[in-house]
């Protein structure tokens, strides 16, 4: 099963050396989620063959411009190329305002319905369910309102071993077998054992988005063993002052709490205009933890092993 992300967007407040604000396409079973949309965005989906139509869910951490002034632009695109299904929008309090009153002054009325989903971020909690899937939100320290966001699997059902099923089994016995349950004849008796005609599920995988924030220890638990995590990292060391006042983080901050949530691997980005070269960054991570590495754009990065599709 796909689950991925593609990086659209790695810098931070503006376009510099071929680097885009923030934006993230995360692909889950070819289910696509957007999180962030700096200015841009719908070009780079665009240059990166990301359809905008097959996006249902947006995701904004924060209303800093470098995080979401893509957006009014995407959703007139969206409008424009005719889209009927209900967009869900997440984002911290404001958000609707500043969207509905665009719209309202320019006399446009969309042709879909924008279902706004208004965010806490002082607390970690669900805000979306689908039938592989939740996403909660991970509590960010900012200058403003601001959250992270965690996707993770649902627990998956064993795995079938084909060959070593009876023939003839009905989906329903299949089924049952799959959720770990044994088949019995009329009598109770059992005559498949689920252990036997089964593999353990594949583990579920888990990827948390955090940008913007400082150095936020209270992230360690809520992210604790995800496969991935992309962490912000406005700064290096040589700027970690600016880093603390500015409320971001530096590449070996950001390293710091993927070593001790002992993730799996760390994505550096959101990274300061003022850098043209970005090996200071991962070589910093690297000291701290040595399964970081930078994002760029284009990228595509697979959250965990990769699995078959039918897993
Ligand atoms: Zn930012
Ligand atoms: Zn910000």
């Amino acid at each position: 099963m796909v689950f991925d992300i593609t990086i659209l967007g790695s810098n931070s407040a503006s376009f510099a050396f071929g680097r885009h604000q923030t934006a993230q396409i995360v692909n889950h079973n070819h289910h696509l989620f957007l999180i962030d949309c700096g200015e841009g965005t719908q070009i780079q989906m665009l240059r990166y063959r990301i359809r905008l139509n097959r996006i249902n869910h947006i995701f904004i951490s924060h209303l800093h411009g470098d995080h979401y002034l893509g957006l009014l632009g995407l959703l007139s695109t969206m409008h424009l190329q005719g889209r009927r299904n209900p967009l869900f929008l997440y984002g911290p309090p404001g958000l609707a305002e500043i969207i509905t009153l665009q719209f309202q002054i320019s006399d446009t009325r969309l042709n879909y319905h924008i279902d706004f989903k208004e965010l806490e971020t002082e607390r970690s909690y669900q805000i979306l369910e689908t039938d592989t899937l939740t996403v909660q939100t991970l509590p960010l320290d900012h200058r403003i309102a601001c959250c992270g966001f965690l996707f993770k699997e649902k627990p998956k059902k064993r795995r079938l071993l084909r060959d070593k099923l009876p023939h003839g089994l009905p989906p329903v016995h299949l089924n049952a077998l799959k959720r770990g349950e044994d088949v019995k004849d009329e009598a109770g008796n059992v005559v498949v054992r689920s252990e036997e005609v089964t593999l353990p599920p594949r583990p579920s995988r888990g990827y948390a988005y955090c940008s913007d924030t400082r150095y936020n220890e209270r992230l360690i638990p809520l992210i604790r063993n995800v496969d991935l995590l992309y962490h912000e990292s406005t700064f290096t060391n040589e700027y970690a002052e600016r880093a603390a006042v500015t409320y971001h983080s530096t590449a070996q901050q950001a390293a710091e709490i993927a070593q001790r949530a002992e993730v799996g691997r760390l994505i550096l980005g959101h990274y300061s205009s003022r850098y043209r070269d970005l090996t200071t960054f991962e070589q910093e991570a690297r000291e701290v933890f040595a399964n970081s590495f930078l994002s760029s754009e284009g990228a595509t990065i697979p959250i965990g092993e990769l699995t078959n599709e039918s897993d």
